[in-house]
């Protein structure tokens, strides 16, 4: 399948942070990919900027290594590296004092584009670098600026940290990453929303029986426990990426394909979700796996906290008080060491009103799966006639949309969610961004749920390292006469 690259015009992005993790692994490679694809023209810059004393030469050679070590198999042609780390550059920034600015001001200044600031550094930073871009007469009508997760760790944060920035920037030159919303899937599932007439019409509670999201990963906290035990996975993950991926599931179709017009109707989505209550949630955290309990221990041993109360795992079910959805439950489940690494949506529709082929033939229900990893793809169950003689027997069987498969060997243009987003970053487009008001709503339903934890001093359940859950997410289903997709 040939695709259509459209370069964009040549930008300058200065990375904060750009000797950290997330620089590393994600930023740089996506950026890479995008010049090994045509988009990001030579004369563009890529401008690091960190605490950590060094020169450009040594940066390259950082950047060089990210690459290969992150992004081996990008296809390009010999001498695109070397080309690439000619848009390379470095100045070593403190965010939290005058380092650096003198130099980053000048080499920002002395050429006119747009310029994005990416901030990949602590939250604690956001609000000084905001301020100090500001100060230097960085934060003008060209200047964007993008923000990394976590947005704030409550309402009162997230308010606080829309407050600072607001100062410096319009809502219009803010990114708020949420690197869900550039996964190929997700945008396919407004897709085959929006695009067929297949699926709108039965799109609500007259024929979605419920809708199911699992984010589920194989991997414990990791490095990480520090950060994680403070937040836990209704703030690491509910809050930000599976209420995403609910509102883009139960939005309104938007008027048009555009920023304020979808995030619009998220947002209606998140104001019309109902409160959890306490008998709906299941919280989980996990054990040491028996084979290998010293690669792989327990939680409270991973983020050294003996007592943590803090949830690796959580299941609940809400609903959403509008006419579409009226009745219809959303059954959100995220965890850590689960069985295998899986995020996918599942919309199951209603039996049919009456079986004419009589109680032999079963009960079977469409169920439209939106796998976003692994395999990325859509697939349909429907309900056939068994082949071969003895009766009529049913079965269901997918009608399967892996992209890999239909779209060709790399499932078409095979773009990772931070390419997108950075290239919209680039192009000025913020329908895959996260807008403040909708970041404040989400906390707005979160903040309760996890005070209610606090005040009744609940403790999550022990559940088996590379299982599904504790117990109690089983039962969450079970009490509804449903049952988890399997994982
Ligand atoms: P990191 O600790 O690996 O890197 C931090 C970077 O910030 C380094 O380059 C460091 O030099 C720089 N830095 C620290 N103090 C500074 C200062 N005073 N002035 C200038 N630079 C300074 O962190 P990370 O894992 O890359 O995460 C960065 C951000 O991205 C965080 O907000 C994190 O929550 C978010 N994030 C990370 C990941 C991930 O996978 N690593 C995923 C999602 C979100």
């Amino acid at each position: 399948m040939v695709s259509r690259v459209i370069p964009v015009d040549p930008f300058d992005l200065v990375i904060f942070g750009g000797t950290g993790d997330l620089a590393r692994r994600k930023v740089l490679p996506a950026l890479f990919r995008r010049f090994c694809a045509g988009q990001m023209q030579q004369a563009s810059r890529i401008i690091g900027a960190a605490r950590t004393d060094m020169d450009e030469t040594a940066y390259r050679r950082v950047v060089s290594e990210a690459i290969h070590e992150f992004s081996p198999s990008t296809a390009c042609e010999d001498g695109t590296l070397e080309q690439f780390l000619q848009c390379i550059h470095y100045v070593t920034v403190d965010a939290m004092g005058e380092q650096g600015w003198a130099e980053l001001t000048e080499k920002v200044t002395s050429v006119d584009r747009v310029e994005a600031y990416y901030f990949s550094v602590a939250p604690s930073l956001f609000g000084p670098l905001a301020e100090r871009l500001q100060g230097h007469g960085l934060a003008d009508r060209r200047a964007r600026i993008v923000v990394e997760k976590p947005f704030g760790r409550d309402l009162a944060t997230a308010r606080e940290l829309n407050g600072t920035l607001a100062r410096y920037f319009d809502e219009g030159q803010i990114y708020r990453i949420d690197h869900y919303l550039g996964k190929e899937t997700v945008q396919n599932l407004m897709a085959v929303r929006f695009g067929n007439m297949l699926f709108e019409p039965l799109w609500n509670s007259q024929f979605v029986d419920h809708i199911q999201i699992t984010v589920a990963e194989t991997v414990g906290v990791g490095g990480r426990g520090e950060y994680y035990d403070r937040a836990g996975a209704m703030r690491d993950m509910v809050q930000n990426h599976l209420m995403q991926l609910l509102c883009l599931i139960a939005m309104e179709p938007p008027s048009r394909f555009d920023p304020d017009a979808v995030r619009d109707e998220k947002l209606k989505v998140i104001r019309a979700l109902e409160p959890v209550e306490p008998h709906h949630i299941a919280r989980g955290q996990y054990e040491a796996d028996p084979d290998d309990p010293e690669t792989h221990p327990d939680y409270r041993t991973a983020v050294d906290n003996p007592r943590s109360k803090t949830e690796s795992f959580v299941a609940l079910k809400t609903h959403i008080a509008n006419w579409r959805w009226a009745g219809t439950p959303f059954y959100l489940r995220t965890g850590k060491r689960m069985r295998q690494r899986s995020s996918e949506i599942s919309i199951v529709f209603k039996e049919t009103p009456h079986s004419i082929f009589g109680e032999e033939a079963g009960r079977h229900r469409n169920v439209l799966s939106i796998r976003l990893q692994p395999n990325e793809g859509i697939t349909l169950g429907v309900t056939i006639k068994e082949p071969g003689p003895g009766g009529m027997r049913l079965i269901d069987v997918p009608l399967d949309m892996t992209f890999a498969d239909a779209l060709g060997a790399d499932g078409g243009e095979s773009v990772d969610a931070y390419e997108r987003l950075i290239m919209d970053v680039i192009r000025g487009n913020q329908t895959l961004f996260m807008r403040g008001d909708e970041v404040e709503a989400a906390w707005a339903w979160t903040d309760p749920i996890i005070e209610g934890w606090q005040n009744r001093g609940e403790v999550p359940k022990p559940y088996a390292s590379l299982g599904s859950g504790p117990d109690d997410a089983n039962n969450l289903m079970r009490r509804d006469h449903r049952e988890w997709r399997k994982i």
